[in-house]
């Protein structure tokens, strides 16, 4: 099918998608005429943690406004909306009933970490900005220290917001609410900016806030951390932008491996023709690569300010991927930059001169015109060619806003833009710095695919920085560990195999993987369970099968 009909295809293409007959009678939330409906809603459990996941435009925050008790849900009427006491009557008879008199009758306490941290200096108003005044000024519970810690705040407690990055910005807004008295804490997408450490470190904190009548909710894209976090699972599906249907809880395992298959068998229901898959073997079959040329670098050093970079000498081919892992303030981006010759090594080193495309991790348009005018000026020879159409520009979706202004892309949709201008420029090396930044799981999937697609098709190197776990290890063929102290003297190891490099990687972080027998998604061990101990007295942190 083509996407556009929810229902069977009137124009007869292969439609296997079928959907709830009567939807029409369940909807929770329609903002105006002809604007997006939300289906149905997530019923979150006292004393868990529960996890959402579905598309961007699907209804997510939609959800937590009204769970929060800050939007009121008219039940599609939003031309005649109904009071309160009637939407409980709706849900009588339902978790919901109990949750929603709970929140309006014993006013139960809602906070929100909000979706768009970057908004968070502006919407400030009072005069001291500085994270300590604005956390204290919060705190109502006795565990500001350890929420601090964990969160690795404490270097920053004297600084203005206004200067924080976008990885300190969001750790402030977990911290925020995380040191609040409430009886509902919602997590509107806490992994962004984050890496892999600070990820599991934020669900952490976040878990800690479990009490026996406490809800917690997170909508969360990075299935490592989704599955982690939570307790159990609502997925969200339909159309983004026109609909939204919320499944029935499920366990966690359940939960994302039915919004993998795209598929809920007890309601013998598909809502995605595709089942989306992790399996290394299957995508190296997919991709044979056909290596022939080999390039060095040697070992340099970089010292910038009061941090030091020392990089190991290393070699990549052709058709290679090679995915940088490492906490942020590691060197990461740096080593790019040397890379594309943006930033010399100290001293007279010199790295290989080869072409670089480079998709840079901050996104910000300047471009007058709209996103196709922008490929006509920037990449057209590649975009008027069919092979990259059909393995860049389709997948990625573009057609659905390519005669857009630049200038009012969502986020998602600028990261897909500018995935596709990095693989149109020709190059020897592509470097690709945090990819699934602003995607939903969905689109990081499929941009995986794309990049690796790409590669194979036109054997060249991508070097690529990505700190969606799920993500890295379906890219890499093989991985640079970056180590040492963030900020302040850190290493580039040398290349090595993916299996040895995670087993390095997640020794550092004290984490071990297994896969899912079913779809091979790699998935976070419970610290201390039997068999993350296990793994770690054998020394496999990760498995490659
Ligand atoms: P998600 O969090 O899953 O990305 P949202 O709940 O933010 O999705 O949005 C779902 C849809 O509802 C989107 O198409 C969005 O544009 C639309 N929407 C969100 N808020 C409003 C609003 N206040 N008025 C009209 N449409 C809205
Ligand atoms: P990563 O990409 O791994 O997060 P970066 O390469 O961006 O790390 O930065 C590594 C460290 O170098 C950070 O602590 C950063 O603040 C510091 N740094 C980067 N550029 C400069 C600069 N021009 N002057 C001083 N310090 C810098
Ligand atoms: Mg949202
Ligand atoms: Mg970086």
């Amino acid at each position: 099918g083509c996407g556009i009909c929810p229902k069977k295809c009137p124009f007869g293409a292969i439609n296997i998608i079928n959907l709830p007959t009567n939807l029409e009678s369940q909807v929770t939330h329609r903002y105006s005429a002809n604007s997006f409906k939300l289906h149905r809603l997530p019923t979150p459990r006292p004393g868990q943690v529960l996890g959402l996941v579905g598309s961007n435009g699907i209804g997510k925050s939609t959800a937590l406004k009204i769970l929060s008790g800050k939007l009121k849900p008219n039940l599609g009427r939003y031309d005649n909306p109904p009071d309160w006491q009637a939407v409980i009557k709706y849900f009588r008879g339902s978790e919901l009933q109990n949750y929603f008199t709970k929140i309006l009758e014993d006013d139960l306490k809602a906070i929100v970490k909000p979706q768009y941290v970057d908004r968070i200096p502006k919407a400030i108003r009072s005069a001291d900005k500085t994270v300590r005044t604005l956390i204290e000024a919060q705190a109502s519970m006795d565990n500001m220290e350890e929420v601090l810690d964990i969160l690795e705040l404490n270097h920053i407690m004297d600084r203005d917001v206004n200067l924080l990055s976008g990885g300190e910005l969001q750790r402030f807004a977990i911290g925020t609410v995380c040191v609040q008295q409430a009886d509902v804490y919602m997590f509107d997408e806490p992994s962004s900016y984050l890496d892999v450490k600070q990820r599991l470190s934020a669900a952490k904190v976040i878990r800690s806030l479990l009490r026996p009548d406490d809800y917690v909710i997170c909508v969360e894209h990075d299935l490592s951390v989704l599955d982690y976090l939570s307790d159990f699972i609502c997925v969200l599906y339909g159309k983004p932008a026109v609909y939204g249907v919320v499944t029935l809880p499920a366990s966690v395992r359940e939960g994302i491996n039915i919004f993998l298959d795209g598929n809920i068998p007890t309601e013998n229901l598909r809502f995605r023709e595709e089942s989306l898959t992790f399996r290394i073997a299957e995508a190296a079959d997919e991709f044979m690569a056909d290596r022939s040329r080999a390039f060095q670098y040697p070992s340099m050093e970089k010292t910038l300010g009061s941090f030091h970079l020392k990089i190991d000498a290393g070699d990549f081919t052709d058709s290679e991927i090679i995915v940088m892992m490492g906490e942020n303030g590691t060197g990461k981006t740096t080593f790019c930059k040397m890379l594309a010759g943006a930033t010399a090594p100290d001293g007279n080193q010199k790295v290989p001169g080869m072409k670089v495309s480079m998709k840079p991790q901050k996104i910000t348009p300047k471009f007058e015109g709209t996103v196709r005018q922008l490929f006509f000026k920037k990449i057209k020879t590649a975009f008027l060619l069919p092979q990259f159409q059909t393995d860049v520009v389709k997948p990625l979706k573009l057609e659905e806003f390519i005669d857009q202004e630049v200038k009012t892309l969502s986020g998602g949709e600028l990261q897909r833009v500018a995935i596709v201008l990095a693989l149109g420029m020709p190059a020897d090396i592509y470097l690709i710095d945090e990819p699934s930044a602003y995607l939903d799981s969905e689109q990081r999937i499929i941009a995986a695919r794309v990049i690796k697609r790409f590669i194979m098709h036109s054997k060249k190197t991508a070097f690529i920085v990505e700190h969606d776990f799920i993500m890295a290890t379906y890219l890499a063929d093989r991985v640079i560990v970056f180590d040492g102290q963030p900020g302040i003297d850190a290493r580039a190891n040398t290349p090595e195999s993916l299996l040895t490099g995670c087993n390095k990687f997640l020794e550092n972080l004290d984490v071990t993987f297994r896969r899912d027998p079913s779809n091979y998604r790699p998935r976070i061990n419970k610290l201390n369970s039997q068999l993350d101990q296990e793994q770690k007295l054998s020394g496999n942190y990760f498995f490659l099968e």
